[in-house]
């Protein structure tokens, strides 16, 4: 039965009955943390291959470079040629980097910030300068352009990407609008995928400030849950067609394909764009760890296809996770029509929302030994407007903690349905 359908009397019932169980999970002591979204041991264990991969004489390039030494600042050719396909792009549009995408992120628009893109102004010398943040969307991703001094300024999601009227009329019409926060592939938290009409409407992107960045975060391009996945345009391509080629960067890492503690990174955009990143890439380092490189080149045999078939052991291992929490928020939440949540085709979360609930979720899951990621978390300055949105990661823990976990959560989320109905 709905809980809106539901009278005071039954409302009283349906509470104390939410309330006698959820004291049972109290009484049990659990402590079960799925506050982010890690991959769990068994998945890290699939890559354990690349800790050895390399005798002691396998330290060359394919151009003969001795990898143990400096140099090669943006990465070994057939590393750029491995991972091109992962985003999409030639082998000349990529640099290779160290073990983080966000590090990299955080990099490109702390540079934006000091020294401009390409010889622009520095943003940071403007009074104000703005970034678009899609909500929900990545915490992380806010927190940089917060600690850099950049205004947050929230863009709806839509089924298909950001809702793109809002970010076209935005862009055209306000030049401290420097640049907008993008994962475009399974979103982190939505799961949704951009459609190729959004992505043709990002390349042909017409923004006031001609010093505008398109970050995309392509952090979960081919990490799918499905047997079918969706394919989707390529932005770097459709801004070559559009005349518009220099205004994204584009990242990708191997942190959720192998080991996010000793992955690898990359960065693809325009010719024009790389150069200026080089140079300035230039001043920080001398190279990046090029042996990492060849463990990666030797650990999938050099071809992207073996990265692809063996994310098909991550999916293995991960989709029946996915299937636990949702077929529990089916069986338990759907008739009360209290909440609703994604169904994702890939990456690492679903997004749950009930509307005035989603503190009093977290909080009643905490004092019941279930940390969840914090309420508003996927919001610039972590708040949401509507106290809505959960991000729930069920990669790391195992099923069966899993399981518990989520039993504790609806029972969570009925509860502060009823304590919501009843105020
Ligand atoms: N981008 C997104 C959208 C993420 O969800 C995450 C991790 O959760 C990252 C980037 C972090 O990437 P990396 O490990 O390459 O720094």
């Amino acid at each position: 039965m709905r809980v809106a359908e539901m009278n005071r009397e039954a409302l009283e019932a349906f509470a104390a009955d939410c309330k006698k169980q959820y004291e049972a999970f109290q009484a049990q002591g659990l402590k079960l943390d799925m506050s982010r979204g890690k991959p769990s041991p068994k998945q890290l264990d699939l890559t354990n291959g690349i800790t050895n991969c390399l005798s002691e004489d396998d330290y060359k390039a394919e151009n003969g470079l001795d990898c143990r030494n400096y140099g090669c600042l943006d990465g070994l050719p057939e590393a750029k040629a491995f991972f091109a396909p992962m985003l999409g792009v030639k082998p000349e549009d990529v640099i290779v980097c160290g073990n983080s995408s966000l590090n990299i992120m955080y990099w490109a628009m702390s540079l934006a910030m000091t020294n401009g893109v390409m010889g622009s102004k520095p943003w940071g010398k403007y009074d104000k300068v703005k970034v678009l943040c899609p909500v929900p969307g990545y915490d992380r991703h806010f927190a940089v352009s917060e600690f850099l001094g950049m205004e947050l300024v929230n863009v709806p999601m839509k089924e298909d990407g950001p809702d793109m009227d809002i970010v076209e009329k935005l862009v055209a019409e306000d030049d401290t609008i420097k640049a907008i926060w993008c994962v475009p592939m399974y979103s982190n938290p939505g799961g949704v995928v951009y459609s190729d009409a959004v992505v043709k409407r990002f390349a042909a992107l017409k923004p006031k400030a001609k010093d505008f960045r398109i970050f995309w975060d392509n952090a979960y391009c081919v990490h799918h849950l499905v047997d079918n996945p969706p394919v989707q345009a390529n932005l770097l391509e459709e801004a070559k067609k559009a005349g518009n080629e220099d205004i994204c960067y584009m990242f990708a890492s191997t942190s959720k394909i192998t080991h996010p503690g000793s992955g690898i990174a990359v960065i693809a955009a325009s010719q024009n764009n790389l150069a200026y990143l080089k140079k300035a890439l230039g001043f920080s380092t001398i190279g990046y760890d090029k042996m990492n490189q060849l463990r990666h080149l030797r650990f999938f045999g050099g071809k992207f296809e073996n990265l692809v078939e063996h994310m098909k052991k991550h999916k293995a291992l991960i989709a029946p996770k996915f299937q636990i929490v949702e077929s529990t928020l089916e069986q338990e939440l759907a008739d009360l029509d209290i909440a609703n949540w994604s169904n994702p085709q890939g990456g690492y979360f679903i997004s749950f929302n009930q509307k005035g609930c989603a503190k009093r979720i977290v909080s009643l899951c905490k004092e019941a030994g279930v940390v969840l990621t914090g309420a508003g978390a996927s919001f610039p300055h972590g708040v949401d407007p509507e106290d809505e949105n959960i991000r729930i990661s069920p990669t790391f823990p195992t099923e069966e903690e899993l399981q518990k976990a989520m039993d504790v959560f609806v029972c969570a989320a009925k509860l502060a349905a009823a304590e919501q109905a009843l105020a």
